[in-house]
């Protein structure tokens, strides 16, 4: 059993994003427009037909079994519009993602994004959290750490703003993938400089405060391998030491993914990363969707460098299948 745990879905029909069109064309002219939820005109062929040809095809030519499956991170957008902006967009969002996993029980599992608009109380994230795990079957969540979309300005992972979060994540028993989503700061580049930034910042955070230790049963999956973070492990253990920070303990709390686009990367990965703490992902159809000249296959076929990496057959498997099965405890495999 192979199973993806960074997956999104990124081929969604047209309805969708005529929706997410309107809706931002309104509050573009009025920053104050509610607007409705209103409907999203995306039929079950179209749905079919959006994966079929994509994520359902790559899962069988390269050996996967199951994608945990979650909105397109990069359409998040939190940082368009107000409150109601971002509320009706992520309800329609999880809801067309409980509707992919009923169509394809066997072959994607279900985790949502949240709110999260800028400056307004976090009860609204905890809010759609709990709507989806407890009425609509979710395992998990995508957390975004940086909701302005690359000015920083919220909060830090470690403040009291994000607590009630961290609450309801631990009594649901369900994990959170710390992602950001498109960068509206010129600076950064969303899929190159943002998400990399991005993981490596997340992880600093949770090392530098300490505040995992508040909540014995938080987890975080980090994705894109960690950015900076497995590189540079000797220099987080290294300040960790100069500092006093408990090193192990935000390990603990952390997982990185295998999105990590070239064999020399997964190696590092892997020998650098405790196994317990590593999960197979590719995030495919996603950020890199070419083939590789070197190699002939494509960069996010990372199933391959897994399987050439210097790892036992037990610590594969723990990748590939244990290690996803007990960081999503509400993962409910198809028999
Ligand atoms: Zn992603």
């Amino acid at each position: 059993m192979i199973i993806d745990c960074h997956g999104h879905y990124t081929t969604t029909p047209p309805g969708v994003g005529r929706w997410r069109d309107a809706q931002v064309a309104a509050v573009t002219a009025d920053p104050a427009h509610v607007g409705v939820k209103g409907a999203m005109a995306v039929t079950d062929d179209e749905i079919r037909q959006s994966l079929e040809g994509a994520q359902l095809k790559l899962q069988r030519a390269r050996g996967s079994d199951l994608t945990i499956f979650s909105p397109r991170a990069s359409w998040m957008g939190h940082h368009i519009g107000n409150e109601h902006t971002s509320r009706f967009w992520t309800e329609h969002q999880n809801e067309l993602i409980r509707r992919v996993c009923d169509l394809y029980p066997a072959n994607f599992a279900p985790v949502c994004q949240l709110p999260q608009s800028p400056g307004t109380p976090i009860q609204g994230s905890v809010a759609e959290l709990e709507r989806c795990v407890n009425e609509m079957g979710f395992i998990g969540a995508n957390v975004n750490p940086d909701p302005t979309g690359g000015f920083w300005t919220g909060a830090p992972l470690w403040d009291r703003y994000w607590w009630p979060l961290w609450e309801k994540l631990c009594e649901l028993d369900v994990p959170a993938m710390i992602h950001v989503s498109a960068a509206c700061n010129e600076q950064f580049h969303t899929t190159g400089s943002h998400y990399l930034g991005a993981d490596t910042t997340a992880v600093t955070q949770v090392l530098t405060s300490g505040f995992t230790r508040d909540f014995p049963n938080l987890r975080f999956i980090i994705p894109h391998g960690g950015g900076a973070v497995p590189y540079h492990w000797g220099r987080f253990r290294g300040m960790a030491l100069d500092n006093s920070w408990d090193f192990d303990e935000a390990v603990s709390h952390l997982w990185f993914d295998t999105c990590v686009y070239h064999q020399a990367g997964i190696d590092l990965l892997v020998r650098v990363v405790p196994t317990s703490q590593i999960l197979f992902g590719s995030e495919m159809v996603g950020a890199v969707r070419g083939i590789d000249p070197e190699t002939g296959h494509h960069f996010d076929d990372t199933k391959r460098y897994i399987d050439a990496a210097p790892l036992t057959d037990a610590q594969r498997q723990a990748i590939f299948t244990d290690n996803v099965q007990r960081v999503f405890p509400r993962l409910q495999l198809p028999s």
